[in-house]
């Protein structure tokens, strides 16, 4: 439960005086539907009004600066003929300026300009045809109004249809509402950085006095995202540590089925493939419950590894399951894992939302009673009425969502207690990894298998859409099969759908019927006939959405187009990307790009023609495009930061991982003084699941 001295914060900013249902609505859309998302709402720059000159004194480098002027109001001149703007001619004794005002209300202007009077007037001087005149002034207050006037006013990022006064207002409010917290830093740590209060930082931050005030660097900000920091790694941990507590089983085989799979294999393990298959092994024969993360680029091998861990389980007469995101992909690793299994006598099943009736009962009595030793499938395998003889080991396939691991530790009774690997297909950067998954190890396989020839990759205008044509034309005729990309237009599936479905529109005009296609609108069904014509080569030209990233293994495709390249993100491009030169061909990949290109759109394609390190691309991602755009936060589950700035905050970061560690040795049941004030932080960034495993200690 929330504690009370949080309530104010937790309530609707609808509970704001001035914010209706409508602003409430754009609010909440901005930044949150609660009144403490508002405090988090931290201004992207100042105001500064302090600059008053006479304006005899003006130069044309003031062009463009905000100036407060005490005018006298010379002239009143409407637009001639109702066209142009409104124009007040003023002075101050030194000089003369003309205000500017569009679709103006006379009587309006006329009551706050009255003729031959003075007033100050606060707005952006603009240079126009050799004179100053400001348009639409901030501010016009009398001398008496102007004491109250702020001089230096925070700005905030605006949404569509919010106008600065009324979110400011609103966020004062909001301000007004934050209660004194108890301190959850540790006392020494907090006056080695030199840091005020929450409360006094919060304010702080919301009343800078310099553009430097502003950065994420400043102190009131450090603060705070060191406080979000802290929130996210305590909750990692306090869940880290009562799965480990869960479980004291140890699992280890004999090696004889691992040995014959290897038999089996027409190649070696690469060195990280046996490193992280020796490090799985080694958790699950230690008493603790496993959690490790198998973080590897598409193309990695990751599935073999995966295989070799399930058949420990095995050896040790145990089962072991493994879910995928998709069904085309669980029917992808059933595929690749059955026939191996099948040389050293494991029984593997599939299952997956769409098996019914009889045939799912029958899966169901085979993982019940044993029978079936390894389980591959969706999300159905851990529905409620899906009872395993004896699971030993869970694998979650998360391709390139995040966090669905960390609902499913939470929730999913059939794994909460086994030993679990978590398989990501993106090669996230550290900090990213930390923030994600700080409640796990990590293995990565950071070679490909040898034999891979490098992908070409173009970068070129979609002006020249005829040549590539001509390219394709040529490719198919030698056999080759080719992936198209259309672009992503927006965060909706049904624009995106809509771009893929004129594109194979306009590409079967060329190429006739053997062109598929593929969104995410399609049923699955759909999708997968799709999927399947083209792993089957009924089709030479798959047209898509991002929908393939997840994980499609078609070696015979060597050419992959992906359209306006560069509104994906690059660790995005670079998943697309490994979906050819998976076989030993030769692959191309072609960026095409809506010209005219800017510098930062060039500088991250450039990366990509460069290498095919999916590491070195992450953390180029992040450096250029900041953690929040790297792969789309919001559709990838990843924890999104309110304040926190993985780039600036990155020691921050460090420090708050080991003052949670020290915090879960210390004192995991969160006693005392501190240990309420640390529950207070975690409800206060919404960390409300982790504070139970706080309760049961
Ligand atoms: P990931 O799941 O990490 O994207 P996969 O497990 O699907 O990668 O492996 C990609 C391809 O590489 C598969 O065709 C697989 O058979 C092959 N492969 C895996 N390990 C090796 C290896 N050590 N040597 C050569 N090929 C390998
Ligand atoms: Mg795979």
């Amino acid at each position: 439960m929330r504690p009370e001295i949080l309530f104010p914060l937790f309530a609707p900013v609808t509970r704001l005086p001035g914010v209706g249902p409508r602003i409430g609505k754009l609010i909440e859309k901005l930044a949150g539907p609660h009144i403490v998302d508002l405090c988090w709402h931290l201004p992207s720059s100042v105001i500064d009004r302090r600059y008053q000159p006479r304006l005899a004194e003006l130069t044309p480098a003031q062009d463009g600066q905000v100036a407060t002027l005490r005018l006298t109001v010379d002239a009143h001149r409407p637009p001639p003929g109702r066209r142009g703007p409104y124009r007040v001619a003023c002075t101050d004794g030194s000089g003369q300026i003309d205000l500017i005002f569009f679709h103006a209300r006379e009587d309006y202007l006329l009551r706050s300009l009255p003729l031959g009077e003075m007033r100050i007037v606060s707005g952006k001087l603009e240079l126009y045809r050799g004179t100053f005149q400001m348009t639409h002034p901030d501010h016009i207050v009398t001398e008496a109004e102007f004491a109250a006037l702020p001089m230096v006013e925070p700005v905030y990022p605006l949404t569509g249809g919010l106008n600065p006064k009324p979110l400011a207002k609103a966020i004062r409010a909001a301000l007004a509402k934050a209660p004194d917290l108890p301190e959850w830093q540790d006392g020494p740590w907090r006056a080695q950085q030199g840091w005020s209060d929450w409360k006094t930082s919060l304010l702080a931050a919301h009343a800078p006095q310099t553009a430097a005030d502003v950065s994420s660097d400043h102190p009131a900000r450090s603060r705070l995202a060191y406080d979000e920091l802290l929130a996210n790694q305590l909750a990692l941990m306090l869940v880290r540590r009562s799965m480990r507590r869960q479980s004291g089983r140890a699992i280890q085989g004999d090696g004889h089925l691992r040995d014959k799979v290897i038999a089996a294999l027409p190649f070696r393990l690469t060195p990280s493939q046996e490193m992280a298959h020796a490090e799985i092994a080694g958790d699950m024969r230690s008493g603790g419950r496993m959690l490790r993360l198998l973080q590897g680029d598409v193309g990695s091998g990751k599935t073999i590894v995966a295989l070799l861990s399930m058949l420990i389980a095995v050896e040790n007469k145990g089962q072991a399951a493994m879910m995928a995101p998709t069904e085309i992909l669980a029917r992808q690793h059933h595929a690749t894992i059955a026939p191996l299994c099948d040389a050293a006598g494991v029984s593997v099943a599939l299952l997956t939302g769409r098996d019914k009736g009889k045939q799912r009962d029958q899966i169901l009595a085979g993982l019940a009673d044993g029978t079936i030793q390894i389980a591959m499938g969706t999300h159905a395998l851990f529905q409620e009425d899906v009872r395993f003889h004896d699971l030993q080991l869970a694998i979650i396939d998360e391709q390139h969502r995040f966090g669905v691991h960390q609902r499913m530790l939470l929730s999913e009774k059939g794994i909460r207690t086994v030993d679990t690997l978590v398989m990501t297909a993106t090669p996230i950067p550290r900090t990213l990894t930390l923030t994600a998954y700080g409640d796990m190890d990590v293995s990565r396989l950071l070679e490909k298998p040898p034999g891979r020839s490098p992908i070409d990759t173009r970068v070129m205008p979609i002006d020249r859409i005829d040549a590539v044509i001509t390219g394709l034309h040529r490719a198919v005729a030698a056999g080759a099969q080719i992936y198209w990309v259309c672009p992503l237009v927006e965060e909706s599936e049904a624009v995106d759908a809509a771009a893929a479905e004129e594109r194979h529109a306009a590409l079967r005009q060329i190429f006739g019927d053997r062109v598929g296609l593929v969104h995410g609108r399609m049923k699955a069904a759909e999708k997968d006939r799709a999927m399947q014509d083209f792993q089957e080569r009924r089709t030479d030209i798959l047209v898509a959405t991002t929908v393939i990233e997840v994980g499609v293994d078609v070696p015979n495709a060597t050419i992959m187009v992906i359209e306006h390249a560069q509104r994906f993100g690059l660790a995005q491009l670079h998943q697309l990307r490994g979906r050819v030169g998976r076989g030993s061909g030769k692959s191309t990949c072609l960026l095409l790009y809506q010209s005219p290109l800017g510098e930062m759109a060039r500088a991250r394609l450039k990366i990509l023609r460069e290498t095919e390190d999916g590491f070195r691309i992450a953390e180029e991602d992040l450096r250029l495009r900041g953690a929040g755009e790297v792969l789309g936060i919001r559709q990838s589950g990843l924890p999104e930061f309110r304040i926190a700035d993985l780039q600036t905050h990155e020691e921050l970061l460090a420090a708050a991982r080991d003052d949670a560690r020290m915090i879960v040795d210390q004192n995991p049941e969160l006693s005392g003084a501190r240990g309420e004030a640390l529950r207070i932080l975690l409800y206060l960034f919404e960390r409300d699941a982790a504070v139970q495993y706080a309760r049961s200690g």
